[in-house]
């Protein structure tokens, strides 16, 4: 038996430069890996097929779980016939923003790779998981890149100055194509994505604080203002930077003391349903 973690991701920056002729946006974006994360334990199966046993019950078991399209494919390009089980212990919150599908399909190449002993690099691995979804390069190698292209596009950067991550996913879902739907891609304010690099770095929290930013953002507070008063909150309880993370509805505070992040925690738990105050994982290579 393997286990393998599934961190999720925050955007420190999303930008979204035009649309493409292929129909997918050309995106620029500055994320990073956050100490939630799903469990995934791999193991064997005789029977020659692909199971997944989920904690979470309204998660798909089959082959529209990203895991199980991360196996198929894998299995596929490697030539091998074997069958495999899967035992996913979600953590993460579903369809938040944090990228937990994709991380979980990431894990279930890296750990394959490991099971299969097919010797794979994570390279080899990303372009492998970049056939099922844009956002699984990044969560193969964790850590804190620049994305480009459709997001698969890496280049990695320096952790993040360290600091708390309070995440507060607001009781709503958000449509990922809506949000990008309704963006008006010539009159919208492009984020400070340069400076956010620079402020990496120079490992500069306050400059880290002031460059975040998200053009999905308005987008998706003009359908739910519940986003908005998210937001408004963390920031009157006390958090340093506030922003949604990816088409939301998930908002993240960045906070320097631990004895404020107990106040934000606290303070948001009587509006927000869900609420972790979580570590930034920074540079940690994941495999
Ligand atoms: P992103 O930030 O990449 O847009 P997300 O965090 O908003 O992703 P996910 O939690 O990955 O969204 O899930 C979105 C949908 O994908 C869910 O509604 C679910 O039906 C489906 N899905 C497929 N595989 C998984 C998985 N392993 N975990 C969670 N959801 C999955």
């Amino acid at each position: 038996m393997l286990h393998e973690k599934a961190p999720a991701k925050i955007n420190l920056t999303l930008d979204v430069l035009g649309k493409r002729p292929d129909g997918y946006h050309e995106v620029e974006m500055i994320m990073t890996t956050v100490d939630l994360a799903d469990r995934l334990s791999i193991r064997p199966s005789e029977d020659g097929k692909i199971h997944i046993l989920s904690s979470d019950r309204y998660v798909p078991d089959d082959r529209r779980n990203l895991v199980w399209q991360a196996a198929d494919l894998l299995r596929k390009k490697a030539g091998i016939r074997s069958g495999v089980m899967f035992t996913l212990d979600k953590r993460i919150p579903v369809a938040a923003g944090l990228a937990g599908g994709s991380s979980d399909a990431a894990a279930a190449l890296r750990g394959l790779n490991r099971l299969w002993n097919l010797g794979l690099s994570l390279d080899e691995l990303a372009e492998i998981g970049a056939e099922i979804g844009s956002d699984i390069p990044f969560c193969v190698f964790g850590g804190t890149s620049i994305a480009t292209g459709r997001g698969e596009k890496l280049r990695h950067l320096p952790a993040p100055p360290n600091c708390w991550v309070i995440l507060a996913k607001p009781a709503i879902g958000v449509s990922t194509a809506d949000a990008y739907g309704r963006l008006n891609l010539k009159t919208m304010e492009h984020p400070a994505t340069a400076a956010m690099e620079a402020a990496l770095k120079a490992g500069d929290y306050e400059a880290m604080c002031r460059s975040v930013g998200n053009v999905l953002e308005p987008a998706t507070m003009g359908m739910h203002p519940e986003v908005a008063m998210l937001k408004d909150g963390m920031k009157r309880f006390g958090a340093d930077a506030v922003l949604m993370s990816g088409s939301g509805p998930t908002v993240y505070g960045l906070v320097s003391s631990e004895a404020r992040v107990a106040r934000i925690v606290n303070g948001l738990r009587g509006f927000c349903p869900e609420v972790h105050a979580v570590r930034m994982l920074g540079e940690i290579p994941l495999a």
